[in-house]
């Protein structure tokens, strides 16, 4: 129970943050209209999309002991609620989108696109508890990673963004850019997602599923936080966690990433 509030406190400070993104998208020039793309719908002056939308907090009732343990701490301490609030203060929406957590059966997290929901399932909370052996400051890392690659879904479909290659890399992209940004912890969240990948690797290789290999999500998350600063995070090169040959490449992989997503996202930022 303690662990959990912990991870609550841990995961509002990184939320906190998000105002910084809208700060960072305000410093970028808006995006010149092109004449080969579709008109913007709905936009009013300004070059913003009206809010008409809020994401709203739900938690589903769950069966099992474990799951009813992180359901009661989460209500108690407003876990869907705070996310919902800080997610609300930077992103308009154009219409309601249902974030919270359920019973789902697996430890998981997804988007669907059908009922514009974004559910975090017990399980996933209880299994990131167990990963990090209750490491309170990784395990809201890690959760406020995977939360922000849902929302990486949540965004590209409700804001109709378009997504050239895999989605799954996109909101990979989003969610470390988010905590790079937002989280100012020297990098800590994004190096927990890493290290969740990495912990949950080496088992059989599924080449047929949508995401990229754990392994890969491992190497992508670090190179782009070591391209987002290569003379601060100079030591994910040094200890060779990083090969050099990919690091080369990072601070340009970061720098398109950083300027494709502000681009997309600059007309629902709030600020
Ligand atoms: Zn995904």
């Amino acid at each position: 129970m303690y662990a959990i509030l912990g991870v609550v406190v841990v995961v509002v400070l990184i939320l906190g943050g998000l105002v910084v993104i809208g700060a960072v998208v305000d410093t970028q020039p808006t995006p010149k209209a092109t004449t080969t793309g579709a008109a913007p719908t709905s936009q009013p002056t300004g070059g913003k999309v009206a809010d008409k939308g809020d994401f709203k907090a739900f938690y589903s009732t769950s069966s099992d002991p474990t799951n009813r343990v992180i359901e009661s701490a989460a209500r108690q301490s407003n876990l869907v609620e705070e996310i919902s609030l800080g997610l609300n203060e930077a992103f308009a929406l154009p219409y309601d989108v249902g974030l919270g957590m359920a019973e789902c059966g697996d430890p998981n997290a997804f988007y669907s696109a059908k009922e514009k929901q974004l559910t975090i399932c017990y399980e996933l909370f209880a299994f990131l508890l167990e990963v990090f052996e209750n490491d309170t400051d990784r395990v809201a890392g890690a959760f406020t990673f995977i939360i922000f690659h849902e929302l990486g879904h949540a965004v590209i479909d409700v804001y109709q963004l378009p997504a050239v290659g895999r989605e799954e890399d996109a909101a990979d992209q989003l969610a470390t850019l988010m905590l790079i940004k937002g989280a100012d912890d020297d990098g800590a969240s994004a190096l927990a997602a890493a290290e969740f990948f990495d912990r949950i690797s080496g088992g059989q290789l599924n080449f047929a599923d949508e995401h990229s290999l754990n392994e890969q999500r491992v190497f992508n998350i670090l190179c782009w936080l070591y391209g987002s600063d290569p003379g601060k995070y100079v030591r994910i090169v040094g200890s060779g966690v990083l090969p050099v040959d990919r690091a080369e490449r990072c601070p340009d992989e970061y720098k398109q990433l950083e300027r494709s997503w502000i681009q997309l996202l600059e007309p629902h930022l709030k600020g």
